[in-house]
């Protein structure tokens, strides 16, 4: 599988290169910067052949099978129509777009041309979650009464460039991580949030974006979900919690990129430690994308999701700006 890096981007060097290279066979042959300077040095750095600023270009010259998209998110959606156009398989960073229309024309462009369009939700593939997951399905803690869901982190120092101060690219804590919440959410209860009431702030980081949102969402089982997200919260730690009717999972530092935190399943017989494995969250993704292209299984978060996650997020902004209780609009999909 050959890629191209769409964006010349942190999470990419930081995480996503790596994970890249541990598939067999996958090799990066491009990257896209809109500056040659910076693409050029990237490209020297990361070990990669060729940079481009014209995606255009890079399609018809590269040899690519697949794009990973990790541009400011205003780019995702027209970088992806183009990719798909041009027959390549995209991974996606969430958001996938702006708006849930671009977001669905993404992915009905992916399923019309035949290719794989997945959404880059690293946390459905942590050995944590997949744990608690099994836990809820086979019945460990009962019926499912409530979650909640701790994302308040101190956004590091290297992130505060577009993501506190510019909304055209897609800042805010919301887009940034309501969507993760969002997606994490659907995946262990397998269904979509209705309705949403929710309060927003900029504490202290925020420049005409908000850096902190608390929400509650009302689930079709009746489910009652609430979360927290920041940029603000130097040592509040992140956790994520599933009470039902036979039980409780409380798992604490497990919103993150790394395989880290801890589970602890409390029933009638007492509170034990859940164990879960440690392997690499988006090693894991990209292994079951590359079986995806494959014809073999679907993606760990498809472009579906990647919809419904960018859905849910945009519902808690109406609701956090309007003080009005939002129906998550879907578009259709
Ligand atoms: P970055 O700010 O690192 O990169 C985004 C763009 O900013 C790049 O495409 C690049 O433009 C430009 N850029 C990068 N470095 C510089 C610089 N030093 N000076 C000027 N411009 C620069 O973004 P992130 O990696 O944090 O996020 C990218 C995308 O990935 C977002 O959509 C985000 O939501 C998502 N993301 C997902 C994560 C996950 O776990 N799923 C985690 C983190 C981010 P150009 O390409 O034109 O050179």
């Amino acid at each position: 599988m050959r890629w191209a890096l769409i964006g010349a981007s942190r999470i990419a060097s930081g995480h996503m290169i790596d994970a890249i290279r541990t598939q067999s066979g996958a090799e990066i042959t491009a990257v896209l910067s809109s500056d040659a300077t910076r693409g050029r040095d990237y490209a020297q750095t990361q070990g990669i052949a060729a940079a481009y600023t014209d995606l255009d270009t890079l399609l018809a010259e590269a040899e690519v099978d697949a794009v990973y998209i990790s541009t400011t998110n205003e780019k995702h959606h027209a970088q992806a129509l183009r990719s798909i156009n041009a027959g390549k398989h995209v991974l996606c960073e969430k958001p996938l777009a702006m708006t849930v229309a671009d977001a669905s024309e993404m992915v009905r462009a992916a399923e019309a041309k035949g290719v794989v369009f997945a959404t880059n939700h690293h946390l459905r593939n942590a050995g944590s979650h997949l744990a608690m997951r099994e836990i809820v399905t086979s019945g460990g803690i009962g019926d499912v009464l409530s979650i909640r869901v701790f994302h308040a982190v101190s956004l590091p120092e290297v992130l505060r460039g577009w993501r506190i101060d510019n909304p055209a690219a897609g800042g805010g804590v919301i887009p940034d991580i309501v969507v993760h919440d969002a997606d994490t959410v659907r995946f262990h209860l397998g269904e979509d949030p209705a309705s949403v009431v929710a309060k927003e702030t900029a504490s202290g980081m925020g420049d005409g974006v908000e850096d902190s949102v608390m929400s509650v969402w009302t689930m079709p089982s009746g489910v009652m979900v609430m979360t927290h997200e920041s940029f603000t919260h130097t040592h509040a730690k992140t956790g994520f919690e599933i009470h039902g009717s036979k039980g409780s999972i409380v798992a604490r530092n497990v919103m993150t990129q790394a395989p880290a935190g801890e589970i602890f399943l409390t029933t009638k017989d007492g509170t034990n430690p859940v164990p879960f494995s440690d392997h690499n969250l988006y090693e894991r993704s990209l292994g079951l994308f590359y079986q995806a292209t494959r014809g073999e299984g679907r993606p760990s978060a498809d472009g579906v999701d990647g919809v419904k996650s960018l859905a849910v997020a945009l519902a808690v902004k109406e609701a956090a700006t309007t003080g009005r209780e939002v129906t998550v609009d879907y578009g259709g999909i």
